[in-house]
C-alpha cells in the first residue's frame, strides 16, 4: 500500500507527484511511454544533434504559474527570453513585434500604439493576479475582483464583432488574433479573447522562456525533486485498469477524461460518471519540425530575434482559417505556430545548424500530412525558407494521439479550450479536481486546462491532502540546497 500512485509523467501528473511527496507521502509515478514528459519532451526526432521539443517549446505559463514559482523553476533550469517576446510577420515585410517592454511594443505600433497600450496596460500591471485567477477554477470568487472585471470587460470586447473597434490599422489586430488562436476555437469569442488577453498580458510582464536544453528540461527538474523525496517513476508501462497499480488511498490521473473513466471504471461515483460523458475533445494539430542548414530567413530583421512566431496573416485570415477548421475542413493556409529555440539556445543544433518547430492548427482526427501547407506558409513571409531544409519530421494530427492517447483525435489540449468547457473543465465545480471515491484528475483535462503550468496537478494534490489524508495544503516546494 502506498498513499498515492500517479497515471502519467506529464508536468501535471510531477507537479501532483512532488507536492504529495513534498507533504511526506509515499508516491508512485507509472508512465506508458519509455520516458517521462508528456507534451514536455525534447529529443532528436530529425538528426543527431537537433535536438527538437517534441510537443512544448516556448513557457510563459512556466514563468507565471503559482505552482512554478513556489516550486522555484527559475533557480533550477534556465529559462531564457528572447528580445522578441512574439512576432507577426504580415505581407510586404511588415510584422507585429511583441517586446517585453509594453511601451517599446505600442510606440512600434504607430496609430494604433495608443490602442494596444489602453487594451493591455491595466492588465499587465496586475499580471500575477490575471494569471493567479486564470489558472485557478473558474468557478470560484476572486480574490482581485476588479482585475477581473477589467480582464472580463476586455474579453467581451476581444472576443465580440467589436474587436476592431478601437484599432485604425490591421497590425494590432493580427498580433492578438495570433495570440488568441493558440487556444484552436473559432474566433471572434470568449475562449479566444481570454487565451489573446492572458498570454498577451504574460509576453509584457514576465516574458515568453524558452527552457535551456529544450521543454524536458523542465519535467527533469520536477522529476529530480520527486526522486530526492522518496517518489518512484516507472516508465514504460500503461496503466489500463486500477488492478494494474499498487493500492493506495488516492490515484491521481494525468490522462485524459475517457481514460479516466475506462481505467476507474465503477470506482468513480455514477453521478460524476454520468457528467465526465458529456465532456468534448475539440480540434487539433499537425507538427512539422525541421533541422535548418541556417535560420530561418523571415523578410522582417526583427523576426530573427522572436522566440515565437505566428503565422497565417490579417486577422480576418487567421479568423477564416480557423472557421475551416472548425467547420472540419483541412486549411490551405492554416493558422501557424512557429517557434525557433536556437535564437536564444544554440546547444540545440551542431555548430552553424538551426531547429524550427511548426504546428497547423487542422480538424479533429485529420490524416493530412501538413509538411508542405507549413512550407507554403512560412515561404510567404520568409522566401528562401525551403532552402534551408536540412531534414524534417512530420505528424498528423492521428499521430499525435498516436504519441499520446490524451490527445484524442489530435487534440493537444486534451479536450476542447471552448468558454463553457474552460468553466467546467471538466465538471461544473469549485473543486473540479476531485472526482470521489479517492479518484483525483490532474491533468489539463481538468481546470485551468492546457500549458504546462502544472496548475492541475498541484489543485488536485491540494485537494487530495485537504480530503484524503487530513494534511495542511501549504506544501513549502522551495529547492533545499
Ligand atoms: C504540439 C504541442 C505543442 C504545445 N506547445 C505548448 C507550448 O509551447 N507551451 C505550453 O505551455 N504548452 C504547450 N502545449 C501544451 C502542453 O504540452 C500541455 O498542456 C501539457 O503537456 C499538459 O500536461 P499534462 O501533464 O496534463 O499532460 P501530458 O503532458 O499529456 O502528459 C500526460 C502523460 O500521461 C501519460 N499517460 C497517458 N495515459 C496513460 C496511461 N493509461 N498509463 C500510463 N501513462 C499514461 C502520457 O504518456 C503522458 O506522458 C503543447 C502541446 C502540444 C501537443
Amino acid at each position: 500500500m502506498v498513499d498515492a500512485v500517479v497515471v502519467g509523467a506529464g508536468p501535471n501528473g510531477l507537479a501532483a507527484a512532488v507536492t504529495l511527496a513534498r507533504a511526506g507521502l509515499s508516491v508512485e509515478v507509472v508512465e506508458r511511454n519509455d520516458t517521462i514528459g508528456g507534451g514536455a519532451r525534447t529529443t532528436e526526432l530529425t538528426l543527431p544533434g537537433y535536438l527538437h521539443d517534441v510537443c512544448s517549446a516556448v513557457h510563459p505559463m512556466a514563468l507565471q504559474s503559482r505552482f512554478f514559482r513556489a516550486f522555484g523553476m527559475e533557480r533550477r533550469i534556465e529559462l531564457r527570453l528572447p528580445e522578441v517576446q512574439y512576432g507577426h510577420p504580415l505581407d510586404g515585410g511588415r510584422a507585429g513585434i511583441a517586446y517585453q517592454d509594453l511601451d517599446r511594443t505600442a510606440d512600434a505600433l504607430g496609430v494604433d500604439g495608443r490602442a494596444y497600450r489602453q487594451l493591455m496596460a491595466p492588465l499587465v500591471e496586475q499580471a500575477d493576479r490575471v494569471s493567479d485567477f486564470a489558472t485557478d477554477a473558474l468557478l470560484h470568487v476572486p480574490r482581485h475582483p476588479v482585475t477581473v472585471a477589467r480582464f472580463g470587460l476586455r474579453a467581451l470586447e476581444q472576443g465580440s464583432r467589436a474587436w476592431n473597434l478601437r484599432f485604425r490599422d490591421d497590425v494590432a489586430p493580427a498580433m492578438i488574433s495570433g495570440v488568441a488562436a493558440h487556444s484552436i476555437q473559432h474566433m471572434p469569442s470568449l475562449a479566444t479573447a481570454a487565451a489573446a488577453l492572458s498570454l498577451g498580458v504574460y509576453a509584457h510582464a514576465r516574458g515568453w522562456p524558452v527552457p535551456i536544453g529544450g521543454s524536458q528540461a523542465i519535467v527533469d527538474a520536477l522529476a529530480a525533486d520527486l526522486v530526492a523525496h522518496g517518489g518512484t517513476i516507472e516508465t514504460g508501462r500503461e496503466v489500463h485498469s486500477l488492478g494494474d497499480l499498487t493500492p493506495a488511498k488516492a490515484v491521481f490521473f494525468d490522462t485524459s477524461v475517457p481514460s479516466m473513466l475506462r481505467i476507474a471504471g465503477d470506482q468513480l461515483p455514477a453521478p460524476r460518471r454520468g457528467a465526465l460523458r458529456h465532456f468534448r475533445f475539440g480540434n487539433a494539430a499537425a507538427k512539422v519540425d525541421f533541422a535548418l542548414s541556417e535560420p530561418v530567413p523571415w523578410t522582417n530583421p526583427e523576426l530573427h530575434r522572436a522566440g515565437t512566431v505566428h503565422i497565417g496573416g490579417t486577422r480576418a485570415e487567421i479568423a477564416e482559417a480557423e472557421a475551416q477548421v472548425a467547420r472540419g475542413q483541412d486549411p490551405d493556409r492554416p493558422y501557424v505556430l512557429g517557434s525557433e529555440p536556437t535564437v536564444v539556445d544554440p546547444s540545440r543544433a551542431p555548430e552553424g545548424g538551426h531547429v524550427f518547430w511548426a504546428y497547423a492548427h487542422v480538424p479533429a482526427g485529420s490524416t493530412v500530412n501538413h509538411q508542405e501547407t507549413i512550407i507554403r506558409q512560412i515561404e510567404r513571409f520568409a522566401p528562401g525558407f525551403r532552402d534551408t531544409i536540412v531534414a524534417t519530421n512530420s505528424r498528423t494530427a492521428q499521430d499525435m494521439e498516436q504519441y499520446n492517447p490524451n490527445y484524442s483525435g489530435g487534440d493537444i489540449a486534451a479536450g476542447a479550450a471552448s468558454f463553457w468547457q474552460l468553466v467546467k473543465r471538466p465538471v461544473l465545480s469549485s473543486d473540479p479536481w476531485r472526482m470521489g471515491g479517492g479518484m483525483y484528475l490532474a491533468s489539463q483535462s481538468a481546470a485551468p486546462g492546457p500549458g504546462v503550468h502544472g496548475m492541475a496537478g498541484w489543485h488536485a494534490a491540494k485537494s487530495a491532502l485537504r480530503h484524503t489524508y487530513g494534511l495542511p495544503v501549504d506544501v513549502d516546494l522551495a529547492p533545499r540546497s
